[in-house]
């Protein structure tokens, strides 16, 4: 029997975040964010459930090429555009619009020699100060791409730094707003935070990531509160149980001490599998059709659970590290980061299926 850890890619669940980004924003086109090979999900098999999206955002130039292999028409973007002259080539070959966010992008365009001109997508800078050209520099920028003869057409965006947060995005949204309101290009400026609050920002494009995985990007609400289904089971069993008395520790480092006799099973699951080493005592996880904690220090390969109050767990009893029962918000929240990473560092040698 092969090592039991799977992780189940939920295609109903994709489908169903997407017609909710749709439903929120039904004036507006979505951009489906499937970076990091769609958030840990498998890119080609995200888009290929998402393909009613109008458009897709990816961050490598091959990644794009794949999407245009594989047989996908709509708009793809490379959300941080060309990273050499290649990708410019590679991009007009391939009908891939680019974001461009400095004056170095601006001059690879111009230089270029291509078969085609291109999309862009400008980026300013309101505030992440991430990527992105300041108000100030904005013009003269659009001024050069807009004679640009290697341009095909515009669309201007930008990021926020806290639509996720109680701040909001009011100032970074004026700055972003006053600076564009007389230009009537397609513009595109929220995320899945600012998609969910902010009605105002429903514009041209719209760009969900961590939403469309079925993920919150609020610490203050949870996926299901959303309306959100979780796209990723991430499952395992166990392979192994121990019959602790008082006194006794778990693996590394001790850090578990039984204080009564517990009963604890070992998971074929570590953090090699891109489970969370620091994941403590006590993260929620769901075993033989109950909630539990985990015990200990997580292992490379294995970790540890509490099966006091499930008799009936044993070797070979279904686990699940995050899906339907725990969200993988909770594991993230327990483990002080956010579901994005866990997602995104799901390892390669775990299987993905999908239903
Ligand atoms: C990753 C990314 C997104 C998606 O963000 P979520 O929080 O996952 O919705 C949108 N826009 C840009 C520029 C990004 O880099």
């Amino acid at each position: 029997m092969p090592r039991p850890i799977r992780a189940v890619i939920h295609t109903a669940a994709l489908q169903h975040n997407l017609a909710l980004a749709k439903s929120l924003a039904p004036q507006s086109s979505i951009l489906a964010v499937i970076k990091a090979d769609g958030y840990g999900h498998g890119m080609l098999r995200v888009a290929e459930a998402l393909k009613d999206a109008e458009g897709f955002a990816v961050l490598r130039a091959e990644e794009g090429v794949a999407l245009r292999e594989a047989g996908f028409q709509q708009t793809i973007l490379l959300l941080e555009g060309a990273f050499d002259a290649d990708d410019i080539v590679v991009a007009a070959q391939h009908r891939l619009a680019l974001v461009v966010h400095n004056e170095d992008q601006i001059r690879l365009l111009e230089q270029a020699q291509l078969p085609q001109p291109i999309a862009v997508f400008i980026k300013i800078n309101t505030g992440m100060n991430r990527l992105g050209f300041l108000p100030t520099r904005f013009w003269a920028a659009y001024d050069r791409l807009k004679t640009c003869r290697n341009v095909r057409n515009m669309a201007l965006m930008t990021h926020f730094a806290t639509a996720d947060e109680a701040v909001g995005i009011a100032e970074q949204l004026d700055r972003f707003n006053s600076l564009t309101e007389e230009i009537n290009l397609p513009k595109s400026v929220a995320n899945s935070a600012a998609l969910i609050r902010y009605p105002e920002v429903r514009l041209h494009w719209v760009r969900p990531g961590i939403m469309i995985y079925g993920s919150s990007p609020f610490a203050d609400q949870s996926a299901q509160e959303i309306g959100l289904k979780p796209a990723m089971s991430l499952t395992s069993r166990i392979i192994a149980t121990q019959d602790m008395s008082p006194g006794s520790t778990v693996g590394y480092g001790r850090l578990f001490r039984a204080e009564l006799p517990v009963r604890v099973g070992v998971v074929a699951c570590g953090y090699a599998d891109g489970y969370p080493r620091h994941a403590p005592t006590g993260t929620p996880i769901w075993v033989a059709g109950k909630r539990t904690r985990t015990l200990g220090r997580v292992s490379m390969d294995m970790l540890y659970v509490d099966l006091t109050g499930i008799p009936e767990a044993d070797v070979g009893s279904p686990v699940e590290l995050w899906g339907e029962h725990v969200s993988v918000d909770e594991v993230a929240m327990s483990s002080g980061t956010v579901g994005y990473e866990l997602l995104c560092a799901l390892a390669p040698r775990v299987p993905k299926e999908q239903d």
